[in-house]
């Protein structure tokens, strides 16, 4: 993949820079869910493609949120790893407030973009000065791949989660398309998606937009990952998005697939991330700069 080579080369290049540098990652997991699992590993196999260094942090279910925010601090105090994600949802047999966890990351090291310091810079327009979450830019980034420009256009946005609808909402105004954002209190939802040139939806609800509200020629990008009953399969089972695909194929002008348009994009996104903010690292510590604090 295009992105993921780039940051290949953008390793490669800090290691010319400084033989012994590594971009370090922490993923901080607690509990053992298996979707969680699978999202893990499939991160832990891109960061090792790209020459990050990921380390695997578990904690057991029977973790309190103390420790929890323990082990943050201690990521966040260690020089070596340069981006700390906290997998949600956190899997304790005790209440944790996610709030509270997501918010104790170092904001320089919050490369999955949740603390509320990101969330404020990205809703500002301080594009340049945060860290975006992955779903989001991962978004951005398919749209501008393919070629059709934001600026001007009408972008509508289904959902207002922290993680997917308010930012991408925020991306996709800052990028200077006209923006509404709609969710389950909605009145008019197939109204509203036929007005847009460009598309995301994030809601959790399998295939629930169908092809024909859609403006022909639209951009279609589908966050959705839902499990649907599928007695051909093995396992019974089959992933389908939060979009009618077959339906929305024939009015869309290029439409995300799921599995495999946004998820992919947003593994490659949080490495981007870890690569940034480990070159914000290394420009920071250059000999000739103060480092006071
Ligand atoms: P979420 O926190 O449950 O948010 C869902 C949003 O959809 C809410 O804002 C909700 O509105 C809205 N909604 C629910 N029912 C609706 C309806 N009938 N009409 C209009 N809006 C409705 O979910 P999320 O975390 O944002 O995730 C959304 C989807 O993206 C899920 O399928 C998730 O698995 C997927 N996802 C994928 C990735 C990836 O890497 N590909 C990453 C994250 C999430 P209210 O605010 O009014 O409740």
């Amino acid at each position: 993949m295009q992105v993921r080579e780039c940051l290949k080369k953008d390793v490669g290049q800090m290691k010319l820079q400084d033989p012994n540098f590594r971009p370090g990652l922490v993923v901080l997991q607690v509990g053992d869910r298996d979707d969680s699992n699978l999202y893990i590993s499939m991160k832990l196999k891109a960061a090792a493609e790209i020459g990050i260094n990921a380390t695997h942090m578990r904690l057991p279910k029977t973790a309190t949120e103390e420790e929890v925010l323990h082990s943050i601090t201690e990521v966040n105090e260690n020089s070596s790893f340069h981006g700390l994600i906290v997998q949600l949802p956190l899997d304790s047999i005790h209440k944790i407030d996610t709030e509270k966890v997501t918010n104790a990351v170092a904001p320089e090291k919050d490369v999955d973009g949740l603390t509320s310091i990101n969330a404020g810079k990205l809703s500002r327009g301080d594009l340049g000065d945060c860290f975006i979450p992955c779903t989001p830019n991962g978004c951005m980034e398919l749209i501008r791949q393919t070629g059709v420009s934001v600026a001007g256009k009408r972008a509508v946005v289904i959902g207002r989660s922290k993680i997917v609808g308010a930012p991408m909402h925020d991306l996709l105004l800052w990028n200077h398309a006209t923006v509404t954002t709609c969710h389950s209190k909605t009145v008019d939802l197939p109204g509203e998606v036929g007005k847009a040139d460009i598309l995301v939806v994030g809601i959790g609800k399998a295939e629930m937009v169908k092809g024909d509200w859609i403006k022909k020629g639209a951009v279609v990008i589908d966050c959705g990952i839902n499990h649907i009953p599928d007695k051909s399969k093995a396992s019974g089972k089959r992933v389908v998005g939060d979009v009618h695909y077959a339906s929305a194929k024939e009015q869309a002008g290029f439409i995300t697939p799921v599995p495999g348009g946004v998820g992919p994009m947003t593994v490659a996104m949080l490495m981007a991330n870890t690569v940034l903010s480990a070159k914000r690292f290394l420009d920071s510590h250059k000999s000739g700069n103060w480092n006071i604090s």
